[in-house]
């Protein structure tokens, strides 16, 4: 077996476990889908109940990744094909990476070009309420901090695949030959390092071991009609507003609502949007959601004094360490107001969102004219998880989490040997859980690789089936 590992997933739980594993002299393969890694932590603004910046606490071990010796970063990247080779335990992977029509390697990561593209787009990162370039990378701090094209967007590309394919004439008004549109971006790159001839690259990794990080997903607010089903434009969810908080976010850490601008002052967080009902939503426990709303509530007092928030609930389940201690910190010392209920409707009046729900603690109706609105949305698998599992040969949960062989005493690994799980892949969590399994299923990579460099030849022989 090759002492190597493939790591799906570069959130906080694929970047622990590869460095981990790194670090005890293994190499790993580490794939991330996006432009570069960190994953939701790289959204968020602080962290219950430390209140530390994420970014500031992620970012050494981002960068450590991105100098490592012993690992191998694929990012724009997916593993499209795997087979597995039961005599030796190895894993062959085929790993498209899609062409970000930026040559990496000459690239210094300067910035010229996003600064001179002129187009802008709605941001997928800043979850709707901020835009990006065309040319970008995710974040100031992104590892690896190079530039990809989004070729549905480009002028130059769709405009030069236009005259490729004979859709727009061959030939301008004056008779030249059409020349594809804009390229601001290759004319003022330093380094000419603007690639427009990119292909997609296939390659081709063969490891021992695998760890599925491949994280989760927030439930889309499009599926709930009641709280305006995503088209009221200051009902944002819970990431969303980390962007308002975060200071390299749309609004450099103002909280301003998205729809005009306005410093909201009556702010209202609804939890369990979708957890805990199977009906409209999912049936499980979403487990942060009442951490982050409480710290929410508290960043947004920090940032708007004179505000007033309310967090509607349906109870309070914080069992973490401090956790508890830090939702009554948002009640008693920031003067969140908490209504134990669930909101019935959300719908705009004029400027005003009315929040309709019951406080079932006084037992009366409540209606607040809020001006804006945060969803706790549930937490749900990604939606490629289940195509992830599928390619070794597993099966995810009845909500499409993964799930191992025994939940119980072996919580990490799946039932296929060789692939090990880590982080909200398995189902939600925090950072400092998924951490603690990420490194749990690097342990069990490094015992697996430890195991078989202590075979002696005689061993490793007896121990081959059929032989
Ligand atoms: C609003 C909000 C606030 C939060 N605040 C806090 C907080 O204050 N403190 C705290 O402890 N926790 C907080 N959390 C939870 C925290 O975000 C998670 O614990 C953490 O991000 C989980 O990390 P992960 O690596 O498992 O998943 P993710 O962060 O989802 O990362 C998974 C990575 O895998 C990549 N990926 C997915 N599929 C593929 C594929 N097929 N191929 C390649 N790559 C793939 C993704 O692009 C992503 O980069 C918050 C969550 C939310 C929603
Ligand atoms: S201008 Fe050129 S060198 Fe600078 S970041 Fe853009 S592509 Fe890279
Ligand atoms: S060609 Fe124009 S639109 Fe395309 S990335 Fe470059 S500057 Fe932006």
């Amino acid at each position: 077996m090759i002492g190597r590992a493939l790591v799906i997933g570069g959130g906080i739980a694929g970047i622990q476990a590869a460095l981990d594993i790194a670090n005890s002299g293994f190499e790993v393969v580490l794939v991330e889908q996006e432009p570069s890694i960190g994953g939701h932590m790289a959204q968020l603004s602080e962290t219950f109940p430390t209140l530390d910046c994420s970014q500031c606490i992620m970012t050494p071990r981002t960068v450590e990744v991105g100098h490592h010796d012993n690992i191998r970063l694929y990012t724009y990247s997916q593993v499209e094909a795997v087979s597995h080779d039961e005599r030796s335990g190895n894993f062959r992977v085929r790993i498209r990476r899609q062409a970000t029509y930026v040559n990496w390697d000459l690239c210094t990561g300067c910035g010229v070009c996003q600064e001179k593209c002129p187009f802008k787009v709605e941001s997928l990162f800043e979850r709707g309420i901020g835009t990006r370039k065309v040319i970008y990378t995710l974040s100031p701090q992104a590892v690896p901090n190079k530039p990809v094209i989004d070729a549905e967007n480009c002028r130059y590309l769709q405009s030069k695949w236009d005259i490729e394919a004979g859709r727009v004439p061959a030939v301008d008004k004056k008779g030249n030959p059409a020349q594809p549109k804009c390229g601001a971006c290759a004319k003022f790159c330093p380094t000419e390092s603007i690639d427009w001839e990119a292909q997609d690259e296939i390659i081709e990794e063969e490891v021992g071991a695998v760890i599925l990080a491949t994280g989760y997903d927030l439930f889309p607010m499009a599926r709930l009609p009641e709280y305006g089903a995503g088209r009221l434009p200051d009902v944002i969810d819970g990431l969303a507003f980390e962007r308002l908080l975060a200071a390299s976010g749309p609004t450099a850490g103002k909280v301003l609502r998205p729809s005009d601008g306005k410093t909201p002052l009556e702010v209202v967080f609804v939890q369990c949007s979708g957890s805990r009902d199977p009906e409209r939503g999912v049936p499980y426990c979403s487990k942060i959601c009442c951490l982050y709303t409480a710290k929410q509530a508290i960043l947004y007092k920090h940032r708007v004094p004179q505000g007033q928030a309310y967090v509607f609930y349906i109870d309070v389940r914080a069992g973490g360490k401090g956790y508890e201690e830090f939702v009554n910190r948002a009640q008693e010392e920031d003067g969140v107001v908490y209504l134990r209920g669930k909101v019935s409707k959300i719908f705009r009046q004029e400027d005003k969102l009315i929040v309709k729900g019951a406080d079932t603690l006084s037992n009366r109706t409540v209606e607040i004219a809020a001006d804006l609105v945060v969803l706790a949305t549930a937490i749900v698998p990604r939606a490629g998880n289940r195509q992830v599992a599928e390619m070794f040969g597993l099966a995810p949960d009845e909500n499409d989490f993964y799930t191992a062989d025994n939940e119980e005493l072996d919580p990490l690994n799946s039932r296929a040997a060789g692939v090990f799980l880590a982080g909200a892949a398995l189902g939600p969590k925090d950072i400092p859980e998924t951490v603690a399994q990420a490194s749990g299923a690097a342990a069990k990579v490094l015992m697996l690789f430890q195991a078989q460099k202590n075979r002696t030849p005689q061993a490793e022989l007896a121990a081959v089936p059929g032989d």
